[in-house]
Order: structure tokens, then sequence, then C-alpha cells
């Protein structure tokens, strides 16, 4: 059992996190994980995914609860001993006539999409093995260059996100800085993006070279992470606006979820839905 290779996708229960589901389920060479906070919606996509032919096994997890982060990987390395593939898809998003006040919107949605996302990875790291691949499901608005304008605070905070010196401690005081400025009212003047979505995945994507650097120093060979912007796709998180289908947008985190063993590019990296990476 120990032996076999094991993948797990965060919100995997609809939306591209089971569009992804289907991609492994057909191409992963091993056991696949779907993983979704609530047992019900996770086992009825679990259903579904049987009734296409596919066998994938189902564990609750929560990345927005410690205890459900613990629960997990303590069961990972009880059962299997390892991990070879983790695709970070949860998030949330608030819709743009949601009316919570923006501080709540920030506190909630860095929490979730930046940092249980970065809980669930120091549980999960440790034990990956080697060759292991980490695909996160960032955004383009994740992506830094198109956020801010050219005001010096906003150029000073592009500087600091893309630093090839920044660290994890340094990446996390800046999503706490922009919080603090969302309650405060002030982000703007700040240099701040006005979509806290936008902010937490800036945070995702500057957060992936800086673990692609642990994972150049770590004793276990090839470990990868990178990450994507799966393109505009119909899910609930857009409305159903979005032109691409769950297959499509799965296309980029299944391939990074995929990379085979040994490859020099793309690590640490920012991928287009297309998989061309982008600066
Ligand atoms: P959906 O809203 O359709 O699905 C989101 C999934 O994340 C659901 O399964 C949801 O579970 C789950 N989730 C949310 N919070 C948690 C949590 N705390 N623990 C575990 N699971 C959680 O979104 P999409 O499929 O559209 O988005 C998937 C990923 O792609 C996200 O990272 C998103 O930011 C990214 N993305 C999407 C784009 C798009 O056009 N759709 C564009 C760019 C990026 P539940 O069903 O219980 O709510």
């Amino acid at each position: 059992m120990a032996s076999q290779r094991v993948a797990v996708v965060t919100g995997a229960n609809k939306g591209i996190g089971f569009g992804i589901m289907k991609e492994l389920c057909a191409k992963f060479d091993g056991i696949v994980y779907l993983t979704a906070r609530d047992e019900g919606r996770g086992k009825a996509a679990q259903a579904e995914l049987n009734k296409l032919g596919f066998s994938p096994k189902f564990h609750p997890l929560d990345i927005d609860n410690q205890a459900s982060i613990d629960k997990f990987a303590e069961y990972i390395k009880n059962t299997y001993g390892g991990l070879d593939v983790l695709v970070n898809n949860a998030a949330i998003a608030y819709k743009n006539a949601a009316t919570e006040p923006f501080g709540e919107q920030a506190v909630n949605t860095v929490r979730i999409n930046y940092f249980a996302t970065l809980a669930l990875c120091h549980a999960l790291f440790p034990l990956l093995r080697p060759h292991a691949r980490v695909s996160h499901v960032s955004s383009c608005v994740g992506f830094l260059g198109k956020v801010n304008g050219d005001e010096p605070q906003a150029a000073a905070l592009r500087e600091k996100f893309s630093s090839s010196s920044l660290t994890e401690e340094e990446c996390g005081n800046l999503m706490n800085q922009f919080v603090k400025a969302a309650q405060d009212g002030n982000w703007k003047e700040l240099g701040w993006g006005s979509s806290t979505y936008a902010m937490s995945k800036v945070g995702l994507s500057a957060l992936t070279p800086i673990q692609q650097r642990a994972f150049d120093a770590d004793t276990r060979a090839d470990l990868v992470v990178n990450s994507c912007h799966p393109g505009y796709v119909d899910t609930d998180m857009t409305s159903h606006k979005g032109p691409l289908t769950i297959e499509e947008g799965a296309v980029a985190p299944s391939y990074l979820a995929l990379l085979p063993p040994n490859i020099s590019e793309p690590k640490g990296a920012y991928i287009w839905k297309d998989t061309t990476p982008v600066d």
C-alpha cells in the first residue's frame, strides 16, 4: 500500500477542481483523492466520477480548519506514508454585488485563499516524496503586473512581491498588511488593488517561487511547485459567466500536477491557461 502513488485535489467537489479530478483519474498512475469540506457534496461528486468509470477515493478536508488539515495529513501519512501530487484548487471569491464590508472580505478571502492553502502546504509538504508535483490554482488577477497602477506605492509593492529574496514570512506579512489596509480603509493610498480575491492570488503566485527555492534546497530529489491561471471558466465562482468549460479550465492545473520526473522547467513558475510560462 505504502508504495502506491497518491494525488490530492482540494475543493474537488465541483467546478475546476472536479475537472481536475477527471483529468487526474484518467492520467495519473495511482490513487486520486477527491477532497471537499462538505462530506455530502464530496461523496456526490465521487459518485459522479464513478458513473464515468473512474474510482477516486474521498476524504473530507476543510482547508480553513487546522484540525481537518491535521487529520487529513495524519491519514495520508499512516495510510500511504507519503504523497506525490497536491493540487491546491480550493478558494473563495466574493461576488461583485457582495455587501460585506471590504475589510471583512479581505480577512476571509486572504485567510482561506492564502493562509489556509499555506497551512495545508505546511502539513503536507513533509510527506511529499521525491519527484512530487504541487500545482497551485492561482488566477490572472493574481498576476501583479496587471493588478496595480504605476503609482510609487504600487510599484514598491510589486517590487517586494517579485523580489527573488522574498521569504515566506515576508510574503505573509505583506498579506497581513493588505488585510490591515483593507480594514483601515487606506488600501488604495498604500498601493493595493481593489479586489481582495486578486490580492489573495497575488500572494499565492508570489509564494510559489519561495516554495520552489525551499524544494531546491531539500534533500528529496526533484520536488516541483508551480502556479497557474486556469482561464475564465464557467463555474459557480464566476456565476457561470466564464466561456471555458471545467475540462478546459483543468488543463493548466492538471498539466502542472502531471509534469514528468526530472524536468528543468517550469519550476516555481506561473503559467497561463495554455501552459505557457509568464514572467
Ligand atoms: P468554485 O466556487 O466553483 O469551486 C470552489 C471549490 O473550492 C468548491 O469545491 C468549494 O467547496 C471549495 N472550497 C472553498 N472553500 C474551501 C475550504 N475552506 N476547504 C475546502 N474546499 C473549499 O470555483 P472554481 O472552480 O471556479 O475555482 C477553482 C479554483 O480556480 C479557485 O482557486 C479559483 O480561485 C481559481 N480560478 C477560477 C477561475 C474561473 O474562471 N472560474 C479563474 C481563475 C482562477 P464548496 O462546494 O463546499 O463551496
